[in-house]
């Protein structure tokens, strides 16, 4: 592999891609040299599964959560939100970490679990379903790799719980490879598929108050059994809001419409494409008869 192939250049993360049979030398315990150094300066994207066990684990509503503990960021130039973990104030340092270690501990997010090793997922163009690689990470500070103990990165990803997060934020991270992918042929999204996005994935506590409402209940058609079943399950409520936005971000038609929902619907685009047109011919002739038009 040549050094373009470095998937993030000038960065600790080694030239070498790799499914997880590879073999790793790594062992993270209490009383290592280095014991806290990786969360003394963090840099952590959080899946929504990570938001919903942490929310959870402190007790507080997910909008609580997202105010006190992240800052949202936009993945790459995509336009797309990210949620990080936002470190203590004036410092680096996890909000979570403790002299004994973290104190999170059985709700880590994805990225604690896996370091040393990172996750890319990668989806062809023409493909909808993603593939895993990885890649180790080496930071000098980090003694772990020195230790005499070898496993596979899928023995390491069973043993650090990986396994049932990564199936839990497939839905997520398929909808942001797809954005991705799809690039400038959709363009930059607008701010309300944002926001929504933002909601879907990330706030499940308001998901669940806007699945309940007039806004979505009088365009969906949900069987009553199903909505029941989601009410109860907030991880697959979660996995709905996944699929939900596939539905009005993609078109992919999978949650049925009240009868004459998509009616309006179309009504609706129509009325405000007319409307459009009509304030476009408003200013072409405010501006042909030298009138300066309203700048709205
Ligand atoms: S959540 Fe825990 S493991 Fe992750 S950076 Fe914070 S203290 Fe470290
Ligand atoms: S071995 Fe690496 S992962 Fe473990 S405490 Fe040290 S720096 Fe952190």
């Amino acid at each position: 592999m040549t050094s373009q192939d470095t998937p993030f250049p000038n960065s600790p993360v080694m030239p070498e891609m790799f499914e997880g049979g590879k073999v790793i030398r790594f062992q993270c315990r209490k009383g290592i040299g280095c014991w806290n150094q990786c969360c003394s300066n963090i840099d952590i994207s959080l899946t929504p599964y990570d938001i919903l066990r942490l929310k959870n684990r402190l007790g507080v509503s997910s909008t609580k959560f997202l105010a006190d503990y992240t800052v949202p960021y936009e993945m790459e130039k995509d336009g797309i939100a990210g949620v990080k973990m936002r470190p203590v104030d004036g410092g680096t340092a996890c909000r979570f970490m403790k002299p004994e270690g973290c104190d999170v501990y059985s709700d880590r997010p994805t990225a604690c679990r896996y370091y040393p090793v990172a996750l890319l997922s990668m989806r062809k163009q023409d493909e909808y379903v993603d593939q895993d690689r990885y890649a180790l990470v080496q930071e000098e500070h980090c003694l772990g790799h020195q230790e005499p103990r070898e496993l596979t990165v899928a023995e390491y990803r069973r043993e650090q719980g990986l396994e049932d997060y990564d199936e839990l934020a497939r839905g997520w991270r398929q909808l942001v490879l797809k954005k991705k992918s799809s690039g400038p042929t959709i363009g930059k999204p607008s701010i309300k598929s944002r926001q929504l996005f933002f909601m879907a994935c990330y706030d499940i506590d308001r998901f669940r108050a806007f699945f309940e409402s007039e806004a979505f209940t009088g365009l969906f058609a949900l069987p009553e059994e199903e909505t029941r079943q989601l009410l109860a399950d907030e991880t697959a409520l979660l996995q709905f809001a996944f699929r939900f936005l596939r539905q009005v971000l993609f078109g992919e038609m999978t949650i049925p419409l009240q009868e004459g929902a998509a009616a309006v619907r179309r009504e609706k685009v129509k009325e405000k494409a007319l409307q459009q047109e009509r304030e476009a011919a408003e200013k072409l002739a405010q501006a042909e008869d030298g009138e300066v038009p309203d700048d709205d």
